[in-house]
């Protein structure tokens, strides 16, 4: 028996229940290498024979499943996303069945609809579109005549476009001569549901530009439509990556490292293969210059394979603020020194620099005080912690007492585990020289990001209404807008241009449920009957706040100008333990 299973887009565990049950019964496993992720292969029982396909021909393939069968063993054939898209089933299935091998097929989740949800995008929404056509650019495989890009694209319909991330060039081109509009609205999502995934919103007219700018080549579907329109356009939204004022995406964002070499090269290659993240060479045609723009405001790091003095100069136009710049690190092509140039504690530099040190068995050049010092580094500490840090002007002088032996004081509004490290105090003063809170204070303050903004808001209400609204919201509840980890609403609210470009401009995912959903939450709400009549559910903002928060509410309904916020808090627990010293 020859069981055909969809391994669904990569994520490990969208794999259907019936697969993973195939999966963990198989005798032989045949799985697509290139494009299924190998993570799944744990759910195979021991002694399982697997053999990766992407070595192997057809006949191979037919080979393998033959001496299985004969040995009454049962095959499971492992195929990315669903089997029926692209997945060159219907030749083994044609082999079997001419020599009498029973098979079944289990559907999987197409990377079609991992990429969709990556991005949050529905293909049919009435009035836009309510087709989607699914293809692929002619390559070394042709498309039959009548299915050529520029003819399906007359159509206006929603496109996903599969197996042409490396000819973005031809699939603009051909969008264009279909006679789709430049403007019209396009993305590209590289790897949906990996750990590295990646969504790029563009126009049809810089599809090619936007793949090369985020070095996209493979392993990715484009997609091209109004579905993808909104006003917030390049908002980036979804992308973990997305960076604000107040914080660098938290640990979404990669790695990049550019080397100018091929000492470097390899060297770059090294470290990727070992800390993630993309690796770029000067020698494809990179520049410097470019490579840098690109990534800067994005990557959680740049790590350049080269002098120190070229680092320096790349980012120096770009450097705005420790708080919100990333890493950056020189390394020598050796090896032998990593440097981190900025970004040293809020921006993770001087640990990723010591991680670089120990895999090139190097040197990290640590050069910031309190490391040298071995003492207590406040905005290290908070970055651990996966806290904010305002009033940032005043790490200096903190740092400066205890570079100097002068024990600091710490008062802290949460629990915090462990034992305080050296020349560090716990107190209950009103003038501590650190806070931990969420509520704005005159000194350094470590601001945990505990908070969910339950949002609702009348259809049309614009992002500056909401800003409005939200500064008042804040000054009234006393909370600073940094402890703010996320947004939630209910469903008739996702696609509400003001709300969506309000949460993008705070770097907050919003987070949308519905009113039976919303209905279902437990406790005292305040209710009313007029939001009730207008969507199913008595109080919108404080059930989606607690909903989302998984906590408690913290500030019921603030009302004016047709918005309501509410906040909820999760429970909150830091800990000592990973500062540096
Ligand atoms: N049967 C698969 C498609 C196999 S063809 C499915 O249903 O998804 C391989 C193509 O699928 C790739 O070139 C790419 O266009 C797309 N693809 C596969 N996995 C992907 C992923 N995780 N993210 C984006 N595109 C993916």
């Amino acid at each position: 028996m020859v069981h055909f299973v969809g391994a669904g887009p990569g994520a490990p565990d969208l794999i259907t229940v019936r697969g993973a049950a195939h999966l963990a019964a198989a005798d032989v496993v045949i799985y697509a290498g290139s494009l299924v992720n190998p993570a799944l292969l744990a759910r195979c029982k021991d002694g399982c024979e697997v053999y990766n396909s992407a070595a192997m021909t057809l006949p191979e393939v037919l080979a393998v499943m033959e001496t299985a069968e004969t040995a009454g063993k049962t095959v499971v054939r492992l195929h990315t996303g669903d089997p029926a898209l692209y997945g060159a089933i219907r030749e083994q299935i044609d082999a079997l069945a001419a020599k009498g091998i029973h098979y079944d097929v289990t559907p999987g989740v197409s990377s079609l609809f991992g990429a969709a949800a990556a991005l949050g995008a529905e293909f049919t929404l009435p009035g836009v579109s309510q087709s989607l056509i699914v293809t692929r650019l002619a390559g070394r495989t042709a498309v039959p005549e009548g299915e050529e890009l520029r003819e399906l694209a007359r159509h206006g319909a929603s496109m996903a476009i599969f197996l042409s991330a490396g000819m973005l060039d031809g699939v603009q081109a051909e969008l264009l001569a279909g006679g789709i509009s430049a403007e019209t609205p396009a993305a590209i999502v590289y790897k949906a549901t990996w750990p590295d995934e990646k969504t790029v919103r563009c126009t049809v007219g810089t599809l090619a530009d936007a793949g090369a700018a985020e070095q996209i080549t493979k392993t990715a579907l484009v997609f091209v439509g109004g579905f993808l329109d909104a006003p917030y356009e390049k908002s980036k939204l979804y992308d973990p990556t997305f960076t604000t004022e107040y914080r660098r995406g938290s640990g979404g964002g990669e790695i990049a490292y550019l080397s100018f070499t091929e000492r470097g090269r390899a060297l770059a290659e090294t470290l990727r293969e070992a800390l993630g993240g993309e690796a770029s060479c000067t020698r494809d045609g990179v520049r410097l210059k470019d490579w840098t723009a690109a990534h800067f405001p994005s990557a959680r790091a740049l790590v350049y394979v080269g002098a120190a003095g070229i680092a320096v100069r790349a980012v120096a136009p770009h450097l705005v603020s420790k708080t919100s710049d990333p890493a950056v690190i020189a390394v020598d092509e050796g090896g032998r020194f990593a440097i981190p140039i900025a970004s040293g504690h809020l921006g993770g530099a001087n640990a990723l620099a010591r991680e670089i040190a120990k895999i090139t068995d190097g040197v990290a050049a640590v050069t910031t005080a309190t490391d040298v010092n071995g003492v207590f580094a406040v905005d290290d500490w908070a970055r651990t912690q996966g806290c904010a840090v305002a009033h940032t002007e005043q790490i200096k002088a903190v740092s400066g007492k205890l570079l100097a032996g002068v024990p600091i004081t710490v008062r802290s509004a949460y629990p915090i585990g462990g034992e305080p490290p050296e020349g560090v105090m716990l107190t209950e003063s009103d003038a501590p020289d650190v806070w931990v809170d969420i509520c704005p204070h005159d000194g350094l303050t470590v601001v945990p990001r505990t908070l969910t903004l339950g949002v609702g808001c009348r259809r049309g209400t614009t992002r500056e209404t909401l800003e409005t609204r939200f500064a008042a919201f804040c000054d009234a509840a006393g909370i600073l807008p940094q402890a703010i980890a996320g947004a939630a609403t209910i469903d008739l609210k996702a696609n509400e241009p003001g709300l969506l470009a309000f949460c993008a401009n705070h770097g907050w995912k919003l987070k949308t449920y519905s009113a039976a959903e919303l209905s279902a939450v437990q406790g005292e709400f305040t209710a009313s009957d007029f939001v009730a009549e207008t969507t199913g559910v008595d109080n919108v903002c404080e059930r989606a706040a607690v909903l989302a928060s998984g906590g408690a509410l913290l500030t019921r309904k603030f009302a004016g100008d047709g918005v309501t916020f509410a906040l909820a808090e999760r429970p909150t627990r830091l800990n000592w333990g990973e500062h540096n010293g």
